[in-house]
C-alpha cells in the first residue's frame, strides 16, 4: 500500500511516532524532494530508500509507484512540509493509484491549515480552504469578490512578499471591519499569531518588516448576515450610480449614502462596470 505521511511545518517534534515507524519500515519514500526530506530522515536515523515525486515528474512516477505496490512493496509519499496534497503534489498519484483499485493509507500529522485555525480565535466549526489566491491582481479581487458573502471562516496560504496587498484586496473586498488571523512562522521559533480588523492588519502589515518574513496563513472570519445584507445594498446603489456617473463619482456618492469606505466602493465600482481606473 501507499501510505501518505504527514511531516512537520517547522518543529521535529510534531512527526507522530506512527509516521516515523512508518518511513522506517517501507521499501521506498517518495519525496517531493529528496535533499530536503533526506535532512529530517537523516536525524531520525532512517535510512530508506528515497525518490522524487514532485510536481514536474508526477505523472510519470505513477507506473513505477504501481509496480512496487503491484510486487507487495508497501511505500510512503511525503512533502517537504506538512500533508501531502494540501498544496503539494501527490494528488495525480493517488487518484491513480485509487483508479487501480490499491490502498492508499494516510498517516496524518501537521498542515498549516488545521494548525492556524486551532489557534486563530475564530471560528472553526465550519471553514473553507482557499490555498493560494492567484498572484495576478484582477484574479485575486475577483476570487475575493466571489468569497465577500461567504459566511465560512476562510483560510488562505500567502507568500510574504504578497501580504500586503492581499491584506489591502480582502479588506477591500470583504469590508475593513472584517476579523482576521495573520499566523506566521507556526510551530518555529518565531510563531506570530496577530489578530484584528482587515484595517488593522493591513496597517501592522506596512509599519513591522517581521510581519511578511517567513510562512504565512491568513484566516478571515465569514461574513455575518449584516455585512452581507450591507454588501448587497451598497452594490445597489453603486449599480444604480453607474448608469449615470463614472466610477469615481460613483463611489463618492455611494460612500455618503451607504457609509461604506469610498476607495472600496471604488473598486466595487470597477469591478461592476468591468472597467479600468480611470
Ligand atoms: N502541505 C503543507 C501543509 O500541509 O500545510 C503546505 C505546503 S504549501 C507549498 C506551503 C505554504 O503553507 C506556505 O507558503 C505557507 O503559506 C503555509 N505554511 C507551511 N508551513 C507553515 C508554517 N510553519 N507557518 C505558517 N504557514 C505555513
Amino acid at each position: 500500500m501507499l501510505y501518505v505521511v504527514a511531516t512537520p511545518i517547522g518543529n521535529r517534534e510534531d512527526l507522530t511516532r506512527r509516521a516515523q515507524r512508518i518511513l522506517d519500515e517501507v521499501a521506498c519514500i517518495f519525496c517531493e524532494d529528496t535533499r530536503h526530506s533526506g535532512k529530517l530522515l537523516a536525524e531520525l536515523g532512517i535510512d530508506t530508500p528515497r525518490l522524487s515525486l514532485h510536481e514536474h515528474n508526477e505523472r510519470a512516477r505513477i507506473d513505477t509507484v504501481l509496480q512496487r505496490l503491484q510486487n507487495g512493496e508497501s511505500c510512503a509519499l511525503i512533502s517537504d512540509a506538512g500533508t501531502p496534497l494540501i498544496n503539494d503534489p501527490g494528488f495525480v498519484l493517488v487518484r491513480a493509484l485509487r483508479d487501480a483499485g490499491m490502498r492508499v493509507v494516510p498517516v496524518p500529522g501537521a498542515s498549516a491549515v488545521i494548525a492556524a485555525l486551532s489557534a486563530a480565535g475564530l471560528p472553526a466549526d465550519r471553514f473553507s480552504y482557499e490555498g493560494f489566491l492567484p498572484a495576478k491582481s484582477k484574479a485575486r479581487r475577483d476570487r475575493l469578490a466571489a468569497l465577500a458573502n461567504d459566511s465560512r471562516t476562510l483560510v488562505f496560504y500567502e507568500a510574504p512578499h504578497r501580504l500586503e496587498e492581499m491584506l489591502a484586496d480582502a479588506a477591500n473586498a470583504f469590508g475593513a471591519e472584517r476579523l482576521a488571523c495573520v499566523a506566521r512562522e507556526i510551530t518555529k521559533l518565531h510563531e506570530e499569531f496577530r489578530n484584528g480588523t482587515l484595517a488593522e492588519l493591513c496597517e501592522w502589515a506596512a509599519r513591522d518588516p517581521n510581519a511578511t518574513r517567513g510562512e504565512i496563513v491568513v484566516v478571515v472570519g465569514g461574513a455575518s448576515s449584516e455585512s452581507t445584507a450591507q454588501r448587497l445594498y451598497a452594490d445597489e446603489v453603486l449599480r444604480a450610480l453607474l448608469e449615470e456617473l463614472p466610477a469615481s463619482k460613483a463611489a463618492k456618492v455611494a460612500s455618503k449614502l451607504t457609509g461604506e469606505r469610498r476607495q472600496a466602493l471604488y473598486q466595487r465600482a470597477l469591478e461592476l462596470s468591468g472597467g479600468a481606473a480611470e
